[in-house]
């Protein structure tokens, strides 16, 4: 029996390259599944779609969106807590016994519940008897990232495809995300707490309107769970610190511009 070969996209230049190179590459492809965090950038969908369409034209085959029934912020702040001692050492910090805060270095609960376990039970339930392989799209500059696992192949790793190349194969085949990585250098989660500041502050200025969402579920966690990891945005630094902070440089750069105009 022929294994069961699943394409696990994120739906960023990496997994799109990789699809894209499998494609041409005539690789086998039983199922292309792509995990939606509910928290991805507007200009993802129309991604999606676009390479759902190429995907049906090649192959006939449309691409399986998986998604969390509840939601990225339903498990940030409304998920109950059903194991005793978990409930009990919350009450005993003050902290409601539902909800997991921010995800954190330590913390990432959000890419297992969000993402892996919904892949690995999609590919379950398509599987069938067979055995199933996933194709994950991690470039050759990422390997240490990859798994020893004999039901996971890398193949932007075994054709040596760096994160560069990989952007590159995709605006070459009109694959664009309208400008997304022209402004940022990740397109995961726009809310992610563990991306650069950098990136957060292109958020404010390029998506003021998901800026604003984020600072409202920054105020929500630190209402509900204060000063404590669950609560903290990042280590130094709330949403609304950062919101000052970009807000003054940004007067510092204009008083500058217009010294330089005297
Ligand atoms: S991008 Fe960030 S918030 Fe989104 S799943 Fe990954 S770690 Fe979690």
């Amino acid at each position: 029996m022929n294994d069961y070969m699943v394409a696990a996209i994120s739906g960023g230049k990496d997994s799109t390259a990789m699809l894209l190179l499998m494609l041409e590459r005539g690789m086998p492809i039983d199922a292309v599944i792509y995990a939606d965090t509910g928290m991805d950038f507007p200009e993802m969908g129309a991604h999606i779609e676009k390479l759902d369409e190429l995907l049906y034209r090649e192959r006939g085959q449309h691409i399986i969106t998986v998604q969390h029934p509840k939601g990225f912020e339903w498990m940030v702040f409304e998920e109950p807590k059903v194991a005793p001692s978990s409930i009990e050492k919350r009450l005993e910090r003050g902290i409601p016994a539902y909800g997991n805060g921010w995800p954190g270095p330590r913390m990432r609960w959000c890419t297992g519940h969000l993402k892996t376990k919904l892949v690995d039970k999609a590919i379950g339930q398509l599987k069938g008897e067979r055995n199933a392989i996933q194709y994950v799209g991690i470039a050759a500059d990422e390997a240490k990232r990859c798994k020893d696992d004999k039901h996971k192949r890398y193949p932007l790793v075994e054709w040596g495809i760096t994160e560069e190349q990989a952007l590159q194969i995709c605006y070459d085949r009109g694959f664009d995300w309208d400008g997304l990585y022209k402004i940022y250098s990740r397109c995961s989660c726009w809310c992610c707490p563990l991306q650069r500041i950098g990136e957060l502050r292109k958020l404010r200025q390029y998506h003021p309107d998901l800026w604003r969402r984020l600072l409202d579920m920054d105020r929500r966690a630190i209402e509900m769970y204060g000063d404590t990891p669950l609560g903290r945005f990042k280590d130094n630094w709330t949403v609304e610190q950062l919101d000052k902070r970009f807000a003054a440089e940004e007067r510092q750069s204009s008083l500058l511009d217009k010294e330089d105009d005297l």
